[in-house]
């Protein structure tokens, strides 16, 4: 096998701890993901050795720290295939990148516009341009999901017109694990120029998304979920897109001339960045890329899907489990019911297992609709999950079920 799983695990400290008397067993990977050692280590150097701020000053450290800040969106834009480093803009997450997205094209929107989001989506990416809409008159579309938890692409092609100004996709459902055709996503929107932002908060911890030869406009991204430290994530913009939308907030860092009268702003990508950035976490992001890239993203693939493999037909033994979502093509994520039990009754009696995995609507309360549940329990499994993980949530699930009935 390619991934050294006993080495991996030496990397994440927290993986040694106990939860409730019992070895932690952390399945709760798409909600975020937990850090290597040289992540934690990056952030305590930065604050050790060079803090300070970055862009402004002239002394030692002030370089030191905008050296690495820039090496970062370098590594980010270099791991995307995106052209230039300016086409990366550090955000606060992947919130942050589709909050400025949805902002600058108010100006850009009228009544007979109208924009489209999928069934499939984290509220992060539907309640933002229900705000827009709102904003501008336009009308919000809604690309439908299939049963088996992929989405609909002759409905696609139906509800695409030269009334579309953009569509907004997840490139994986957090709640699903569905892996979309943004490709062929993408190529549709252009072919009646509709621009596309991919909402990849999920995707990017599996797939090595490469931005150019996708085409797409707008990608978002979160660190957290890539082993990285929360408060920072990417925004990827097309240049002659960052160019041509507004400033999100005004303040320091942004500008090139300020004036009473009249104000001139910065460059990219300093256009879009005002204020002091989140300067350890933009430099511990692009550690956590060497990180995974150390790994390797097609061993990553490899070993993950062992486990899902593993673990659906495990979890399939048990009586009376619904999976829901696609059966192939997912990424390591399985969203499951037991019949008469409620998800979070389960998650609680599993958590004194010392078994962490996820329940609820998970931030896509349609996709709950759609199925008419209330929720899901979701196991999600990184490249340092083990087999015997599984036995153990396994196992948990029969006991919970025992006490439950
Ligand atoms: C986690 C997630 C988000 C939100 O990311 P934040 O880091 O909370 O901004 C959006 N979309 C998907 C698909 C996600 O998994």
């Amino acid at each position: 096998m390619a991934i050294d799983i006993d080495s991996i695990r030496d990397d994440y400290p927290i993986l040694k701890r106990k939860v409730n008397g019992q070895p932690l067993v952390y399945l709760d990977n798409a909600a975020t993901s937990q850090k290597p050692q040289v992540v934690i280590d990056s952030i305590i150097d930065y604050y050790s050795n060079y803090n300070a701020n970055i862009h402004r000053g002239v002394h030692t450290l002030s370089q030191e720290a905008t050296r690495a800040y820039e090496q970062a969106r370098k590594k980010i834009q270099l791991h995307f295939n995106a052209n230039h480093p300016h086409e990366i803009i550090f955000t606060s997450g992947a919130t942050h990148g589709i909050n400025l997205v949805a902002s600058g094209f108010t100006g850009r929107l009228n009544q007979e516009d109208e924009i489209m989001v999928s069934e499939m989506e984290h509220h992060s990416n539907i309640v933002p341009w229900q705000m827009l809409c709102e904003k501008t008159g336009a009308t919000l579309r809604v690309l439908p999901m299939n049963e088996d938890g992929t989405l609909n692409m002759e409905a696609y092609e139906d509800l695409l017109s030269d009334r579309t100004k953009l569509v907004f996709v997840n490139h994986v459902s957090n709640a699903l694990g569905t892996i979309n055709p943004i490709g062929e996503i993408i190529q549709k929107a252009h072919g009646v120029d509709a621009a596309v932002l991919i909402d990849g908060a999920q995707a990017c911890s599996h797939i090595k998304p490469d931005l150019l030869q996708l085409d797409v406009d707008f990608y978002v991204t979160s660190a957290h979920k890539m082993g990285g430290p929360t408060g920072v994530g990417m925004l990827y913009g097309k240049d002659k897109w960052l160019n041509e939308l507004p400033p999100y907030q005004g303040g320091g860092e942004m500008i090139k001339e300020v004036t009473f009268e009249r104000t001139t702003y910065a460059d990219l990508p300093h256009k879009f960045e005002a204020g002091t950035p989140n300067i350890s976490g933009g430099i511990a992001f692009g550690v956590a890329i060497d990180h995974l890239n150390s790994i390797g993203f097609k061993n990553i693939e490899e070993y993950e899907n062992e486990l899902l493999e593993y673990a659906t037909e495990k979890l399939l033994e048990i009586e009376d489990l619904t999976i829901y979502g696609p059966s192939k093509n997912k990424t390591s994520v399985i969203s499951f019911n037991i019949e008469g039990l409620h998800p979070y009754d389960v998650g609680t009696i599993i958590d004194q297992m010392g078994i962490a995995v996820r329940t609820g609507h998970h931030c896509a309360q349609p996709i709950m609709d759609f199925y008419k549940i209330p929720g899901t329990i979701r196991a999600s499994f990184s490249f340092y999950n083990t087999f015997e993980e599984i036995d153990s949530l396994v196992e948990a699930l029969r006991k919970a079920i025992k006490m439950l009935t």
